[in-house]
């Protein structure tokens, strides 16, 4: 069966050379490699299921070791075009995950406001110290993971 790898241009070019690193992480669904990891999407067998068809979360696994080149079937380049967003909407959805996972007294967090990053001064993000990533707080508190 494929499973799907999905990542930036620089890191396709260097796994198109050397293969997958160990500790790669692949996705049993296309669209969750295109979301969560880039839209270069590598299509990559595997003989035997690396992950585990009845755990309802098994959507992506880690591969301890490297995984050879010969076992990519082929890379795509999508694009993701964003016509429409709003992202009170998404935040909402993150607070219904969040009571699901926390409780009803779960809210989002009031630094990051529940994306768990923050942005720094370099222009990238760094992770939300107040949440500590979660996006979420419970009594105005870190939650455990
Ligand atoms: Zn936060």
């Amino acid at each position: 069966m494929f499973w799907y790898h999905g990542t930036d241009r620089q890191a396709a070019e260097q796994i198109c050379r050397e293969g997958f690193r160990s500790h790669s992480f692949f996705a049993r669904n296309m669209q969750d490699a295109l979301e969560f990891g880039g839209r270069y999407v590598f299509y990559v067998l595997f003989e035997e299921d690396p992950g585990d068809p009845g755990d309802p979360d098994d959507w992506q696994v880690v591969i301890p070791e490297p995984v050879p080149k010969d076992r990519i079937y082929k890379l795509t380049r999508h694009l993701r075009f964003t016509l429409y967003e709003d992202r009170a909407v998404l935040r909402r959805q993150w607070l219904v995950a969040c009571r699901l996972e926390h409780g009803p007294q779960a809210e989002l967090c009031d630094v990051c406001r529940g994306d768990g990053d923050v942005d720094n001064r370099q222009g990238g993000t760094d992770t939300c110290r107040r949440c500590g990533g979660t996006g979420c707080l419970v009594d105005g508190r870190k939650v455990l993971q």
